[in-house]
């Protein structure tokens, strides 16, 4: 699988983001990529500003530099040609 995110896109607050969209959440600190599950969220960041959120997620670098990545996770099968 690998993520194809939707350029320059936010839904502004993550309950409006519709959940067929795959949420990853990269550090622009150290590069680390990874899913994010909205269900693991409390409820009061679910009703907060995408903006709000990327604020509060820490890294395992100890850095707070999240950037929320809309798109989807693709099968890679079917378009890559070694
Ligand atoms: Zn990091």
């Amino acid at each position: 699988m690998r993520f194809l995110p939707i350029k320059d896109w936010s839904p502004g607050y993550l309950y409006v983001c519709p959940r067929h969209v795959d949420i990853r959440v990269r550090c622009e600190t150290c590069g680390i990529e990874k899913d994010f599950d909205r269900d693991t969220l409390p409820i009061a960041l679910y009703r907060a500003e995408v903006e709000d959120i990327e604020r509060r997620l820490k890294c395992a670098c100890g850095e707070k530099k999240a950037r929320l990545l809309f798109g989807h996770l693709e099968a890679a099968a079917t378009d890559e040609k070694g």
